[in-house]
């Protein structure tokens, strides 16, 4: 019989378990600078708004201390310049942030706070303004001729005859705001723009502002006009948040880069184990047989057993048989331990005194079904146990016959044609289409343990039972009853004519001694207590 462990594919390759493990490192490092990068903008962007706010309620409380500043001045405009020159001294000297407050008459300013009486076209004075503006106005102008080398921002006010009553703010006020709040080594750039004058900036700009660093463009309108506040970023400190942003994070993302790798290398390690664990019991031989005995009705003795593997681990005990098929058919080792299984049962067969025909089941697997190997597989029992010519009979499941492939079917119907007969286990649970049924050979239906458990004392009708057992009996096959616990299933099943009783009311399953030594005893003797005969 082919070697067991030949068989054994792992899952993923070496490789591939590396890519996964690194895989599981990077993922958290490249999440955390994604969110990193994205956060940094969003800060900065956030750091230049909060700046945005306080210029601007800023400028526009200086607007209005100016503008309240013309106020005191706007009823007396039309009187002489001599006589409103004191009053225009005292009161630019005293209205915050004002530099100087002038008089305009027409186009022309006739009076300064700072200059006295003149007669200047406004041109000339403020060659930014042509003409004045008409009601509440302000504007920004380059340079003015007591101050000619600052900005500054005038603020005019309609007043009586005519005239306009205008204060000038110094530009560096505004400046020092501006910068205070939004400095210049955080900021590429911070402008003021007051209709269309050119902007009140700090920063000499070697090349020329890109769009895309503009962060904030805000606009405020006020009784005296509108204006705009830009705020342009640097690069540099878009970069610096980034870095600080990942500094601070890194170690929590390194942290959870490390649990993720710890816990794969685990998932893997695990499986792998599962698949080792497995392995290591088929060469270390804890697997063992135990056989369970099959009651034939007709026959009124012992007609056969079924073939259950069973895994005692040294130091841990026995492992449920549901438990580790799983983990052998997920793992893809139930092929090498259904191996394992026929050579078991060979060499227990070897010394079993057994009659002719004795029925000999053998559970396979989805995937050992599918496989090329399978007939070669069983017809290396049948040699084997050719000394005593049991039945060899094999239990596929509902689920397998849902899973066939062509292959399954082939490999059934070369088994056939060798003698080995099919049995359908657990039937009634799969959901199996009845036209698989018809579609695949087979010679027995086992009735689930969960509809013999249905029968109880006194049952006269079973529904479901009942339809299972027509149906079986229409299609010709033989039926085995289950898991039978009581005398009333047994009766039950009997009357209605199911051939073999299986259950631990006949007998449990046991290890191939257990049973040579039973079989002597007890094999040939009539089911104890049973008064109902087959009715077929
Ligand atoms: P199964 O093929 O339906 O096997 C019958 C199960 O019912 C066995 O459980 C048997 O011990 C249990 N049983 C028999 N009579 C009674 C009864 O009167 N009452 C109760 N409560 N249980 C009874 P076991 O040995 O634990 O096996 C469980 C399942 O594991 C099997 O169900 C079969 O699907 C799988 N299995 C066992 N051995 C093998 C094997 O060698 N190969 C494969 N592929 N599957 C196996
Ligand atoms: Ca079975
Ligand atoms: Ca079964």
């Amino acid at each position: 019989m082919p070697d067991a462990s030949s068989d054994l594919r792992s899952p993923l390759t070496r490789r591939e378990r590396l890519l996964v493990l690194t895989l599981a490192a990077l993922a958290p490092l490249l999440v955390c600078v994604v969110i990193c990068y994205y956060a940094a903008e969003r800060n900065v962007r956030r750091e230049a708004a909060i700046a945005a706010n306080i210029i601007v309620s800023e400028v526009s409380a200086i607007v209005e201390v100016a503008r309240s500043a013309t106020f005191t001045v706007v009823p007396r405009a039309d009187y002489p310049c001599e006589k409103l020159f004191p009053e225009l001294t005292v009161t630019a000297a005293t209205a915050p942030y004002v530099r100087s407050i002038i008089i305009i008459a027409g186009d022309v300013v006739t009076c300064s706070s700072a200059r006295g009486k003149e007669s200047i076209p406004l041109a000339t004075l403020v060659p930014d303004i042509r003409r004045t503006p008409g009601g509440e106005w302000m504007a920004l102008v380059g340079t003015t001729p007591v101050v000619p080398e600052r900005q500054a921002l005038i603020v005019g006010e309609p007043a009586a005859g005519g005239r306009t009553v205008a204060a000038v703010i110094d530009g560096r006020y505004l400046l020092d705001l501006m910068h205070a709040a939004a400095p210049l080594d955080m900021y590429r750039q911070v402008e003021l723009r007051f209709a269309a004058s050119p902007p009140l900036n700090g920063a000499e700009l070697t090349t020329p502002l890109d769009e895309r660093s503009l962060l904030v463009n805000t606009r405020k309108v006020l009784a005296s006009g509108a204006f705009e506040l830009r705020i342009y970023g640097l690069r540099e400190r878009w970069r610096e948040a980034l870095v600080e942003l990942i500094l601070r994070n890194m170690p929590w993302a390194i942290a959870l880069s490390a649990l993720l790798v710890w816990l794969v290398w685990r998932l893997q390690n695990s499986r792998a184990s599962r698949r080792e664990q497995l392995l290591r019991g088929i060469r270390a031989n804890e697997f063992h047989v135990e056989y369970q005995p099959l009651y034939g009705v007709s026959s009124g003795h012992c007609d056969g057993v079924e073939a259950l593997l069973r895994w005692v681990r040294p130091g841990i005990g026995e492992v449920r048989p549901g438990e580790f098929i799983a983990a052998a058919e997920d793992e893809h080792v139930i092929v090498p331990l259904t191996q394992h299984l026929l050579k078991l049962i060979a060499r227990d067969f070897a010394t079993m005194n057994v009659p002719p025909g004795f029925h000999l089941s053998i559970n396979l697997s989805p995937e050992h079904l599918s496989s090329e190997k399978l007939t070669d597989d069983v017809y290396a029992l049948q040699e084997a146990v050719g000394k005593n010519r049991p039945q060899i009979i094999v239990e596929i499941t509902e689920r397998t016959l849902i899973k066939n492939t062509e292959q399954a079917q082939c490999n059934l119907e070369a088994l056939r044609d060798r003698g080995v007969k099919v049995a359908i286990d657990d039937f009634g649970t799969g959901y199996c289409s009845l036209t698989y049924l018809e579609r695949f050979p087979f010679d027995f239906l086992k009735i689930d343990r969960g509809f013999v458990l249905t029968i109880e004392p006194g049952t006269t009708r079973a529904v479901v039972l009942d339809a299972i057992i027509d149906l079986a009996l229409s299609l010709d096959a033989q039926l085995v009853g289950e898991g039978v616990e009581t005398m009333a299933q047994f009766d039950y099943l009997c009357a209605r004519g199911v051939a073999f009783v299986q259950g631990h009311l006949y007998a449990r399953a046991m290890t191939a001694d257990a049973f040579a030594q039973w079989y002597r005893t007890l094999g040939s003797q009539p089911f104890p207590g049973a008064t109902v005969t087959s009715a077929q």
